[in-house]
């Protein structure tokens, strides 16, 4: 530890002048599980470079070949050349991978740079080292664990939109609740239950309340329903996310919006016809004014994740009639993850590799909100209130 302190303040002034800039030390540290791990760093070829194998142990990830196996995704490097591919992406180095003797030499821009905005959840750069960020744990005073409800939406005789080159709305939304089911089953404290987790319709107010009709007493402390949106006309250059709360629309997008997600009724047996217009159920109280406020405050955890996590458009925390959420009394929110009517947007979201960019965002925004919710209901506990 003592060697590797005495380097910091020059690679961090270094840092400091020069932006993104790799530093010129002779080693990067790697803070990981507690203990500190010091990977050579070599000059040859005029910039800073790792072994392969040395940066993956570092991090706890596997080198095999020319990949580094990550978490069960694999980064694949071609010698003399700058790019790589993470999954179904291609991405530029400002310098090529090289092949020194038998080893495989990787810029340390890829670590510096790309793993910490790649895998900001897992990794940031800070003061001159690459640092593992903690798993975040929850601790709510009343209870020992969170639940969570994720809805992937739509299902079985409701397809949902149906994108540009034939995806179907029902699918994508459903790839990307697993994968969020996974990644939330890993935090500690957090339990999910989905509303479906095959090709089957689910009633829309039945979704919210999908813990106690399996028969639990718990209600959940959260609930996600996840949905790709879609222009009338197709394609459509709009592309991006947005995630709504339930409130009267505010914009005439935002009430298209809901009205295309509420036709799912349309595929459902039996449907009380006050339910359709969404004026009437917005007058029934089941929102609370808190549950509003937290609702909103989730929405707007969601965003900045995803915002965070991805690089296409934030088009904003929106309102709206969603017939979905109306039955929800936890904090509630209906993400749309993009579109369907862009010809790349639906390419991306029919990439695993993207579908699991956007659960890490959204697993990222749960956890994020829930702690920030436990640390809201101890003080008002902790205030007497
Ligand atoms: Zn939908």
């Amino acid at each position: 530890m003592r060697g590797s302190s005495a380097s910091t303040p020059l690679v961090a002034l270094a840092v400091g002048l020069l932006g993104w800039a790799v530093p010129a030390a002779e080693h990067i540290i790697v803070v990981r599980d507690g203990s500190s791990f010091s990977v050579p760093v070599e000059q040859v070829r005029g910039f800073p470079a790792a072994r392969a194998d040395s940066l993956a142990g570092a991090l706890g990830y596997t080198c095999v070949g020319h990949s580094i196996l990550m978490d069960g995704e694999s980064v694949r490097f071609t010698p003399g050349s700058p790019f790589f591919t993470d999954g179904d992406n291609i991405y530029q180095l400002p310098n090529p991978v090289y092949v020194s003797g038998p080893r495989l030499m990787i810029p340390l821009s890829w670590a510096l740079e790309w793993l910490a905005e790649a895998r900001p959840r897992r990794w940031s750069y800070m003061d001159g080292r690459l640092v593992q960020r903690p798993p975040v744990t929850v601790q709510p005073p009343e209870r020992e664990s969170w639940l969570v409800v994720i809805d992937p939406g739509h299902g079985g005789r409701d397809p949902g939109t149906i994108g540009v080159g034939g995806a179907r709305e029902k699918d994508v939304t459903l790839a990307i609740a697993k994968q969020l089911a996974n990644r939330l089953r890993r935090e500690r404290g957090v339990e999910v239950m989905l509303t479906r987790d095959r090709d089957t319709l689910i009633a829309l107010g039945d979704r919210p309340r999908i813990p106690q009709l399996r028969g639990r007493d718990a209600a959940p402390d959260l609930f996600l329903s996840i949905h790709a949106n879609a222009m009338p006309r197709k394609p459509h250059s709009a592309r991006g996310f947005e995630s709504y709360f339930l409130a009267i629309a505010r914009t005439d997008e935002a009430l298209q919006v809901a009205l295309r997600e509420n036709a799912s009724l349309e595929y459902e047996d039996s449907n009380v016809n006050a339910d359709r217009d969404p004026l009437l159920f917005m007058l029934s109280d089941l929102q609370s004014t808190a549950n509003l406020r937290e609702s909103r405050l989730l929405a707007t955890a969601v965003n900045r994740s995803m915002a965070t996590n991805l690089s296409v458009p934030d088009l904003g925390v929106k309102q709206g009639p969603f017939q979905v959420l109306v039955g929800a009394t936890m904090p509630a929110v209906l993400v749309e993850v993009g579109y369907l009517s862009n010809r790349s947007e639906e390419r991306q979201l029919r990439s695993s590799s993207y579908q699991a960019k956007i659960a890490d965002a959204l697993a990222d925004a749960v956890v994020d909100y829930l702690a920030d919710y436990g640390r809201r209901v101890w003080s008002s506990y902790s205030s007497g209130g």
